[in-house]
């Protein structure tokens, strides 16, 4: 493999089998399984200076691994998938546990049985929570549409808090809109949980990748027949038009696999798909240890939605210093520099989505996959299902 920076004058892309954009998990894992599977030849355009997309971690200036493009836990109900990323890294196990801050009362979220009877008392919250199991069974997770639904005081109760307390501030923070407004799948990721578990993610498979992800691509791109090209806009060499793809001034023949924003490659002339962005806050403190959770999510005060301890999710061992991240949301700007983080999940924008698709569709060698290219809310092991599934369709054929 080599990983270079900037496109050779003399690049030729007739050389490659495949043109992969970007260099994160749906590009690399696509790059890696065909040159694997197929022997192909593979160029990686990337635009920014480095692998990984955003699980790119590095170390700060404090000595502290931090993940730049904010906090990723992978966590997945795939075991090929969790197989897939094994060959690269090794999953430590970590369990992700979060903490609501809710008008100074540290609660665990998704809200639990612990966090009834710390926002309503041991009494009364035992009492709720009996009737919460025998509305829904225990071990159960209830989504807070679903919970606003019951038709029964005491639930009504419960139901009005956890919104008001858990979902109302933040959710208008995060998206500019109330729960009831964004799409359901998206309150639906954190459902309330009737029972004790405390962690943020159930899936059979969890943890950090050994070392950090950025190590996990590096090994997962180390491929003779792969060449990664950091800081290239594909754009500057690779179009759309006309039913084919032109590389170079040239019809490719190639495989392309394009994992950025659709709209932009046709300059947006449909008009913007709509995403939400973050400013993203690190701060380095001389001390141990923050916060006494890895995240502690800001429910009922502050302008970020959550702070997150690194060290607490890495487990990192570094005395008397840790980074900490705090998560703006912001508007996104297209073309401001800003990254188009959050896709915003309605009918009109997946329809606008669907029109920049159909104008690709029809191209035999052109894919779409992950989450900018698909406009979804996909999580990791989302994205490496869909390359994997992409990965198997390309090879059969070839
Ligand atoms: P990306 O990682 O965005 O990679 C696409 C790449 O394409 C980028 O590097 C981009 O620079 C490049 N590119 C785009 N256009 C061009 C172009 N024209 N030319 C060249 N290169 C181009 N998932 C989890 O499982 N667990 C988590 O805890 C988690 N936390 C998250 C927290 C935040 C704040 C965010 C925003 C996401 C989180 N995710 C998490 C989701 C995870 O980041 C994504 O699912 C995954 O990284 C998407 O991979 P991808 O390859 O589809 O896209
Ligand atoms: N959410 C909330 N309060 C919380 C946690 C989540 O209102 O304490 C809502 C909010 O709308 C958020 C969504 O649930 O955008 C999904 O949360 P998740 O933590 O999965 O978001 P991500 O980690 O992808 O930013």
């Amino acid at each position: 493999m080599a990983i270079k920076h900037d496109l050779p004058v003399d690049f030729d892309a007739s050389r490659y089998d495949m043109i992969v954009v970007g260099a994160g998990y749906a590009g690399s894992v696509v790059a890696r399984s065909l040159a694997d599977r197929r022997g192909m030849r593979v160029a990686v355009l990337e635009r920014r200076p480095h692998i990984a997309g955003n699980a790119y971690d590095l170390l700060d200036d404090a000595g502290v691994l931090i993940h730049l493009y904010g906090p990723h836990i992978f966590h997945t109900y795939d075991q090929r998938v969790f197989d897939y990323l094994e060959r690269f890294t090794h999953f430590d196990g970590y369990q992700h546990r979060v903490l609501a801050n809710v008008h100074g009362t540290l609660m665990p979220v998704p809200f639990n049985h612990t966090s009834l009877k710390l926002a309503f008392g041991q009494e009364r919250g035992e009492r709720l929570y009996r009737r919460l199991v025998e509305t829904f069974g225990e071990n159960k997770k209830v989504r807070i549409l679903q919970l606003r639904e019951a038709n029964d005081p005491e639930l009504e109760e419960v139901a009005d808090y956890v919104y008001e307390n858990i979902f109302l501030h933040y959710t208008l923070k995060q998206w500019g809109q109330t729960p009831d407004q964004v799409d359901p799948s998206v309150t639906g990721r954190v459902p309330v949980m009737v029972g004790d578990d405390d962690r943020y993610f159930q899936s059979p498979w969890q943890g950090m990748p050994q070392g950090g992800y950025t190590k996990l691509f590096e090994r997962m791109l180390d491929h003779e027949l792969i060449d990664v090209f950091l800081d290239v806009d594909a754009r500057s060499v690779l179009s759309v038009g006309d039913g084919r793809v032109v590389v170079g001034g040239k019809p490719y023949e190639g495989e392309v696999i394009y994992t950025g924003p659709l709209d932009e490659l046709f300059g947006l002339d449909l008009g913007a798909l709509p995403y939400r962005s973050l400013d993203l806050k690190f701060e380095t403190l001389h001390q141990d240890q923050f916060q006494p959770a890895a995240t502690v999510n800001y429910t009922t005060s502050e302008d970020f939605t959550r702070i997150t301890e690194f060290k607490l999710m890495t487990g990192q061992k570094i005395d008397g210093v840790t980074t900490i991240l705090k998560e703006y949301p912001q508007a996104y700007v297209p073309g401001s520099g800003q990254t188009p983080y959050y896709a915003i999940l309605s009918d009109e924008n997946r329809s606008l989505y669907q029109r920049y698709l159909d104008r690709v569709s029809g191209i035999a060698n052109f894919h779409a996959v992950g989450r900018l290219a698909e406009y979804r809310y996909y999580d990791m092991d989302g994205v490496v299902a869909s390359a994997l599934d992409l990965a198997d369709e390309i090879a059969k054929a070839h």
